[in-house]
């Protein structure tokens, strides 16, 4: 058993290190290459794995890489080898391939200082939209590719609660069909702009790497962002 702090509360959560049975739904997801397949099973074992009551469903993206990362690296071992691109520096080793070992459980939300504490977003003169960070099923249902479409999808998936200035509040789901698309159809560019800086300005998954050109030996840093890095 270890513990770890949820990032975005600072809830103390106790976890077990994942078994070998669990460790092999991971790796059959990953081999399918589904990004539903795969945000499936690691929500299935963090769920396994925090001995707390914990909504797996509700807590953003980078709470679930986070504790995904920390029991990866207590129960798979915390030394990872990854290949990484040489950063330009006007030398032959620019763009080579090197490989680095990096310790997992140094792996950290970044950003967590900047996230938004102010989530509300006034639409019309009295109605506006409290929006939350998506969650891994979310961003893995929406899909990594950003055209209006997909960028509409993930702003109605993450209405928190649709408010008005008189103090009323209404769920996504004591709307009717439909109501949810037209309010947020309505917005103007400058609104939209708005919720997409809050999407952009979300904590992510990350950790500093040092790493030696393989060339000069000059001593270089890199920062790695995302889960892709460290599955
Ligand atoms: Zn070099």
């Amino acid at each position: 058993m270890f513990q770890v702090s949820l990032p975005s509360t600072g809830q103390k959560l106790t976890l077990r290190p994942f078994l070998v049975s669990e460790e092999r739904i991971l790796l059959e997801a990953a081999r399918t290459e589904n990004q539903v397949e795969i945000a499936n099973a690691m929500k299935q074992i963090v769920n396994n794995c925090v001995t707390e009551e914990l909504d797996i469903d509700k807590i953003p993206t980078f709470d679930l890489e986070y504790l995904f990362v920390q029991l990866r690296a207590q129960s798979v071992g915390e030394a990872q080898e990854l290949m990484l691109t040489v950063d330009p520096h006007e030398c032959e080793g620019d763009g080579q391939e090197v490989q680095v070992s990096v310790e997992l459980n140094k792996a950290k939300v970044l950003g967590l200082e900047n996230a938004k504490t102010n989530s509300r977003f006034l639409i019309t003169d009295n109605i506006g939209v409290e929006m939350r960070y998506p969650t891994i099923m979310d961003a893995s249902e929406v899909g990594t590719e950003v055209d209006a479409e997909n960028i509409f999808a993930m702003v109605k998936k993450c209405v928190k609660q649709v408010y008005t200035t008189d103090g009323d509040i209404f769920e996504p789901d004591q709307l009717d069909a439909g109501e949810l698309d037209t309010f947020i159809n309505s917005m103007n560019s400058g609104q939209f702009r708005k919720i997409n800086e809050f999407f952009d300005g979300m904590p992510k998954l990350g950790m500093d790497v040092t790493y030696r050109c393989p060339v000069c030996s000059k001593s270089m840093s890199k920062r790695l962002e995302g889960m892709a890095n460290f599955f």
